[in-house]
């Protein structure tokens, strides 16, 4: 966000002038780097997480098998 420092206020870069000035007092405004972005490229999934897939998968399946079987 470009800040101007006499006015003390950021200002939308769609307000500044095309020469980057401050639109109140003419003087120019320093675009300042923008901030990284917030979200993460990736949310890394917990190890843990896995585990309890694998938990889970594998009582399903044991319970298919339990379910199947009595059919017979
Ligand atoms: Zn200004």
């Amino acid at each position: 966000m470009p800040w101007c420092e006499p006015c003390e206020r950021f200002w939308n870069p769609v307000s500044i002038t095309q020469a980057g000035e401050c639109p109140t007092c003419g003087s120019p405004v320093e675009a300042a780097p923008e901030a990284a972005p917030e979200a993460a490229p990736a949310p890394k999934v917990p190890w843990h997480f896995w585990i309890g897939l694998v938990a889970a998968a594998a009582y399903l399946g044991w319970r298919a098998i339990q379910g199947i079987a009595l059919l017979f």
